[in-house]
Order: structure tokens, then C-alpha cells, then sequence
């Protein structure tokens, strides 16, 4: 049986996840690598808090691992596109996905955010299709379609003068 958790998993409501784990949540479906992917996520947005709890938690079956450390150590700005961190010339071992409609390798973070798939099949957002690679070696081409990457450069290097 899914508990609260496993849900919010699923439904990828990431928000929802972080007020779960604090309440003392736990996952039993997806313990294990969908929960590796979630703690992941959780430390690219920068909640310390929840991801330790999601660790100390045995149920959910996730450790420490080298690509995690190095994902820690190298990211510079919290939620934002790994490309931000791991570009062209210095690709990352990281979870990624690729998109079947736009051809794009894309990271966890635009999973969720810029890049995701959306569930109502009939809508108008319906843009983006993807498909889960694995924790491989690469970078984010996310930018190429939208401007998550480039923005968060502006805003963070050039002091949020407009992007063009
Ligand atoms: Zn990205
Ligand atoms: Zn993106
Ligand atoms: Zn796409």
C-alpha cells in the first residue's frame, strides 16, 4: 500500500514531500531509488532539513553516495538548473532524463520545474515528454528550449539586468 509519501512521489508534488518527511513520513513503494531521486532533489533546492530526515529514516532505504557528495560540493545557487554547475565542459554524474519531444538531455531540477511533463494529456501545455535516463554522466540542455539556465546567470551574475 502507498502511504502519504509514496503519493506525493508519485504526483511529484515536491512541496508537498518536504512537509511529509518533517512530519515524519516515510516511503514504502518507492524506498529505494525513487527515494534517492527525491533526496537528491531536496538538496538541489537546498532543504538540509528534509533530506536529512529522508536519510536517517531506514524505511526509505537511501544512503550517501559519491554522485550526491559531489552534487552537494559543486552546486553554487539553491533550485536552480544543474547546468549551472555542470556545463559542456565539466559534465556531472547526476539523475537525468531526456525529453522525446525536444531531444534534450534535462536535469532533475527542470524535471520539475520548466521541463516537466504535464499530466492532462489534452492540454495545451502538453509540450514536453520525458523519459528517465538514469544517474549518468552529462550536463543539462534544458536552455536550449527555455531560459532557466540563462535567467538565473542574469540574475545572479549580472545583478538581474534583463536577459536578452
Ligand atoms: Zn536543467
Ligand atoms: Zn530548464
Ligand atoms: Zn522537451
Amino acid at each position: 500500500m502507498h502511504t502519504e509519501l509514496d503519493l506525493a512521489i508519485m504526483r511529484r508534488h515536491v512541496d508537498c514531500s518536504r512537509l511529509l518527511i518533517r512530519a515524519g513520513a516515510f516511503s514504502r513503494v518507492f524506498a529505494g531509488p525513487m527515494c534517492e531521486q527525491l533526496l537528491h532533489r531536496l538538496l538541489l533546492l537546498g532543504d538540509g532539513i528534509a533530506a536529512e530526515l529522508l536519510l536517517r529514516n531506514e524505511a526509505n532505504q537511501v544512503h550517501v553516495n559519491k554522485v550526491l557528495l559531489d552534487i552537494t560540493k559543486n552546486m553554487k545557487y539553491p533550485d536552480s538548473c544543474t547546468f549551472t554547475f555542470a556545463g559542456y565542459h565539466n559534465p556531472m554524474a547526476q539523475h537525468l532524463y531526456e525529453c522525446v519531444i525536444c531531444h534534450q538531455t534535462v536535469c532533475l531540477v527542470c524535471s520539475y520545474k520548466c521541463h516537466r511533463t504535464s499530466p492532462w494529456k489534452h492540454s495545451v501545455q502538453h509540450k514536453h515528454h520525458l523519459v528517465y535516463v538514469g544517474r549518468v554522466k552529462g550536463y543539462c540542455g534544458c536552455h536550449k528550449v527555455c531560459v532557466c539556465a540563462r535567467v538565473h546567470f542574469c540574475e545572479i551574475l549580472f545583478f538581474s539586468l534583463p536577459c536578452e
